[in-house]
């Protein structure tokens, strides 16, 4: 563990027993231990998702990969999406499925709220979408959105889900099949407890057909699934392959970060994150702070964002905190970046953590207000 406590929303403290993964010597990407290892990475990575017919994808690549990769094979030329954007990775992803030719719709949330469900409803129910993407947990503003609902109302208007899980998967709860959204990406470097360096996403069985129906080529070369799926398939079946070189370390390191992951269980993870959340908001709170989103009912569990209080200098503050032995982060949405903060609890986050976190920013108030 490094000598400062890193509770950023990502890159986060990751267990001693991943990080040993990450030292060992290097295996080669076909040798007998490394399959076995790619291979229940896969498997256990459709019980996390909870998503038992989904297919996994495990690729070298940040978050913004796997936003890429579900956009460059889902998505030709003039087909019409819509983005439902509750802060910065929103606009991320409207940007990046325009590069593909979709006709994108955008629905922009007010800062610190949710587009509302009946604003998602009455655009879905004009018929012409192929695809919608929306932030489960937007890491600007600390904004959660209700997956289910989202996942219902895509099924409803008959329209593929693609939900960005980056800030969420491992931490928030999500019933990948049961609440029928047909690919959610992350990364490896928040909830699923991995340092950076890995795109994961798992795609409905659903969306791999209509993937497999496309008419043009995928507009994108190293994310195209006709070259990654024997790939994972390959590993599945024990056998070896190669396509592009996977990084063999992080993929060890993934195997073992699932492995505490089921060992916790989905159902009590949810709940740590909920009541840790819980309790450094209630922190917060006694410190006086207020946060950027508007009520409980639209607040994240992986990521805290408050607001300084005023006449607080940001920079001095974070600094302060730093020095108190815990790294957090600054502002991020380009509007409000000066006048709040964000801190991460997902992972192996535990009390400790979170009594740690809330001393060194209620000294660091002491000092700088
Ligand atoms: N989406 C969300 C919600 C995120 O929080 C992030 C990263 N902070 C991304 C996408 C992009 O992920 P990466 O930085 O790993 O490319």
């Amino acid at each position: 563990m490094s000598s400062k406590l890193l509770m950023i929303p990502g890159p986060i403290e990751f267990d001693p027993s991943v990080m040993a993964k990450m030292g060992q010597p290097t295996l080669s990407h076909v040798a007998p231990a490394f399959i076995e290892s790619f291979g229940r990475a896969l498997e256990m990575m459709r019980e996390v998702w909870l998503a038992p017919s989904g297919q996994p994808f495990i690729i070298a690549g940040s978050g913004t990969l796997a936003m890429d990769m579900a956009g460059a094979n889902l998505i030709e030329v003039g087909d019409k999406v819509l983005v439902i954007s509750t802060g910065y990775f929103g606009e991320r992803y409207a940007e990046l499925l325009t590069r593909y030719g979709a006709n994108v719709t955008f629905l922009q949330s007010e800062v610190g709220d949710i587009v509302p469900y009946e604003t998602v409803e009455s655009e879905l129910a004009s018929g012409k979408y192929k695809l919608m993407t929306f932030t489960h947990v937007d890491t600007s503003t600390g904004v959660l959105v209700d997956a289910k609902k989202m996942g219902e109302l895509a099924q409803k208007n008959n329209v593929l889900s693609i939900l960005d899980g980056v800030c969420s998967v491992a931490g928030e709860e999500i019933r990948q099949e049961e609440w029928g959204i047909d690919v959610v990406v992350t990364a490896s470097q928040k909830a699923v407890g991995v340092p950076p360096g890995l795109a994961l996403l798992v795609a409905s069985e659903k969306a791999m057909t209509v993937w497999k129906n496309h008419k043009t080529p995928v507009g994108n070369y190293y994310c195209d699934w006709n070259l990654w799926l024997p790939i994972m398939q390959a590993y599945e079946a024990r056998k070896p392959s190669y396509f592009a070189t996977p990084p063999v370390n992080l993929i060890q390191a993934l195997e073992r970060s699932l492995e505490l992951i089921l060992e916790e269980g989905m159902d009590m993870r949810f709940a740590r994150h909920k009541r840790l959340a819980q309790k450094f908001r209630n922190e917060m709170r006694s410190l006086g702070l207020s946060f950027i989103p508007k009520s409980a009912g639209v607040t994240a569990n992986t990521l805290t964002a408050p607001y300084y209080p005023e006449d607080v200098n940001g920079g001095e503050f974070l600094r302060k905190v730093g020095e108190n032995g815990v790294v957090i982060a600054g502002g991020l949405l380009p509007s409000h970046k000066t006048q709040y903060f964000r801190v991460g609890h997902m992972g192996i986050v535990n009390d400790e953590h979170i009594d740690r976190t809330a001393g060194a920013i209620k000294n660091a108030l002491q000092v700088v207000a």
